[in-house]
């Protein structure tokens, strides 16, 4: 399976981390190695000195899709869940200036932890606006509604699938919204769609 990440898809976040808004969606991949093994402790990565969260609703692909129209794109996913889109902010600073490819940043082992279970998006109180947000120790830092992304689920799907074959259990990050910050060993990171609690983890 693949892990296919959208960038920049709240207009917020662009703004906050002073990029363009996007005229197409920004595309980037994590391998499978990105995802938290259940059970496994997760652990502040050594190549990075500012590591920062991302929480992001993240769709699983259904099927087989290549080149799927926005009509058709609904068929092709029916789960959303949450997950954290780890960023070593200093070493994609110095990537961007250069401009170097992500993965150093991005894709690293455990950079894309997932919460425990997916939603049916159909048993969702608004499935056009999602809720959903991230408590650090407690305090919200980031709160964000799918309403607000720049591309949909179905712009997503139509929009990836002219690159890349979608197969049954790719996983797509749709992006986050503002409220991007650092963490710290130590820190307890807690996400939730619509209030339900879906991931909980400490940095150790
Ligand atoms: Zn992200």
């Amino acid at each position: 399976m693949k892990i296919i990440c959208i960038g920049r898809n709240y207009a917020d976040h662009a703004r906050e981390m002073k990029s363009e808004i996007p005229a197409e969606p920004v595309i980037f991949l994590k391998p499978e190695t990105a995802l938290l093994p259940k059970g496994h402790p997760f652990m502040y990565p050594e190549h990075t000195l500012d590591l920062h969260y991302e929480v992001e609703l993240v769709l699983r692909i259904d099927r087989l899709g290549k080149h799927i129209d926005r009509q058709f794109a609904h068929k092709y996913y029916s789960q959303v869940g949450i997950g954290i889109d780890f960023t070593a902010r200093d070493v994609q600073q110095v990537c961007k200036e250069k401009g170097l490819p992500w993965e150093k940043a991005k894709a690293f082992d455990h950079s894309a932890p997932l919460g425990t279970k997916f939603l049916e998006i159909s048993s969702l109180p608004d499935s056009s606006n999602i809720q959903f947000e991230l408590l650090k120790n407690g305090q919200v830092v980031q709160q964000g509604h799918s309403a607000d992304m720049l591309f949909d689920f179905d712009a997503l799907i139509e929009h990836v699938s002219k690159y890349f074959t979608l197969k049954m259990g790719d996983l797509i990050f749709t992006g986050t919204p503002s409220g991007v910050g650092p963490v710290v060993v130590g820190d307890v990171l807690e996400a939730s769609i619509e209030g339900q609690k879906l991931l909980k983890f400490s940095v150790k």
